[in-house]
């Protein structure tokens, strides 16, 4: 039977972007194909060698128990949230899981992939969420803050083959607040709006504490606001520090 790799499944609550403070299981895979040196990564712990304690291994059927156990009541509202390292590397493991749900009744009304948008979705993920309520994907391109190359982290066909799947989506990009930033996010969501995405833009400010985050988010929020933008706090990481398991 076909192993996973993945470093926990948890519940919580949704913190950034448009689920915010709603109660979510979270799945999150092991592995992925950046390593954003420019900024601390907040879940290098699903990833990097010096966490390799955390790596679990599971199949498609143990994990899906997983899921089911920590969401007793799989209400109207049941959320889940596949995320990573990046989720896409691993979407042959989660297009089975939302299979082995659906066979059992307990099919989430809502998903979410929180993907870096790098990743093309093959033809099975669109065949298997295609019964959920919303399948929304929270794609958080790297801008050069991240160290990542452009080329490799701004991908508008491969966002684009998401939006062939689900219409619905948001654009979460990371900033410091610093001019180059800002014209990098109007250049990356040109980019995308020409290849035909519509998602709106979140905008959530750079760190990983509370407190790098206290240092900008205040210039930052104001700033997104007056260009028109969503903003998105860390909730999670405000309420429980930004540690594994929340
Ligand atoms: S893409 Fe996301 S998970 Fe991967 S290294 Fe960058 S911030 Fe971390």
């Amino acid at each position: 039977m076909k192993k996973y790799k993945y470093s926990e499944c948890f519940l919580s609550i949704q913190g950034e972007g448009k689920y915010t403070g709603v109660p979510s299981v979270f799945l999150r895979f092991w592995g992925c194909n950046f390593t954003c040196e420019g900024f601390k990564c907040d879940t290098e712990y699903s990833w990097h060698k010096d966490y390799n304690h955390m790596l679990k291994r599971a199949s498609a059927g143990e994990l899906m128990c997983e899921i089911e156990k920590l969401c007793p009541a799989f209400t109207e509202t049941y959320h889940l949230v596949i995320t990573g390292g990046e989720p896409m590397l691993s979407q042959s493991a989660f297009v089975e899981i939302l299979y082995l749900l659906e066979k059992n009744g307990n099919l989430p009304s809502y998903v979410t992939i929180e993907t870096n948008g790098t990743q093309m979705p093959r033809l099975a993920a669109a065949e298997s969420i295609s019964d959920v309520r919303e399948l929304l994907w929270s794609v958080s391109p790297k801008l050069s803050i991240s160290g990542e190359n452009w080329i490799n982290a701004i991908q508008p066909d491969v966002v684009a083959a998401y939006a062939e799947i689900s219409k619905c989506g948001q654009l979460k990009y990371v900033v410091d607040g610093s001019a180059k930033c800002w014209d990098e996010v109007e250049i990356a969501t040109q980019a995308f709006r020409d290849a035909g995405v519509e998602f709106p833009v979140w905008i959530m400010p750079v760190g990983a504490t509370t407190e790098q985050l206290s240092q900008n988010q205040e210039q930052i929020c104001i700033d997104t606001v007056t260009r028109g933008y969503n903003f998105s706090p860390r909730a999670h990481a405000w309420i429980f520090g930004d540690k594994p398991g929340t």
